[in-house]
């Protein structure tokens, strides 16, 4: 038994649990590689996973890809928070390939995080990796440690922005930006 296991096991025990009823034989082993997986994106990097998937085009109009869907884990808790990730840019002469962007989106949601600092990051990333003139990204998510427990507020969901560069700079930009992700809706 690896020592994550083994601290498994002492969890179910100190929950009260049998760990060794049939049920419960194997969580431990279970849970060890569910977390690897959830938190896979410790162990990426952004350059990694857009690999050679950015193009030279002469295109300055706004991309907006919808409705990412994530999956996180929030680090207080350990409980899952998840949603909806919004990306938008404004390229300077470089593109990046359309499924690049939920890649990148699993790269920071598939750590232990908070909702505000994964916000930041994908912007920033998607930064790194263009240099455009603007980025903007909206992430919608509910949080299961307070729809489970505390407050209990389960209608709740937490919306967090992060904008760059002319998102934030230019007015224009940014309302246009705000109101495509607005019509979306839920
Ligand atoms: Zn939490």
């Amino acid at each position: 038994m690896s020592t994550t296991q083994e601290l498994i096991r002492q969890l179910l025990l100190n929950l009260g649990e049998d760990p060794t009823r049939e049920g419960l034989l194997r969580t431990p082993e279970r849970v060890e590689s569910s977390f690897a997986e959830m938190t896979q994106g410790h162990r990426q990097t952004v350059e990694e996973v857009v690999g050679h998937g950015v193009f030279e085009e002469d295109c300055s109009e706004m991309v907006l890809v919808k409705d990412i869907e994530f999956y996180s884990l929030c680090e207080h808790h350990l409980l899952p928070f998840y949603g909806r990730v919004h990306v938008a840019y404004i390229p300077d002469k470089k593109i990046i390939g359309l499924s690049k962007l939920p890649r990148i989106v699993d790269v920071f949601a598939r750590r232990l995080q908070v909702q505000e600092r994964m916000t930041v990051h994908i912007a920033q990333a998607i930064e790194k990796v263009l240099e455009p003139k603007g980025v903007g990204v909206v992430v919608d998510a509910a949080h299961l440690c307070m729809m489970m427990r505390g407050v209990q507020k389960q209608n709740s969901s937490t919306m967090t922005s992060c904008l760059l560069g002319s998102f934030r700079s230019d007015f224009r930009t940014r309302s246009e930006f705000l109101g495509l992700v607005r019509s979306i809706g839920r």
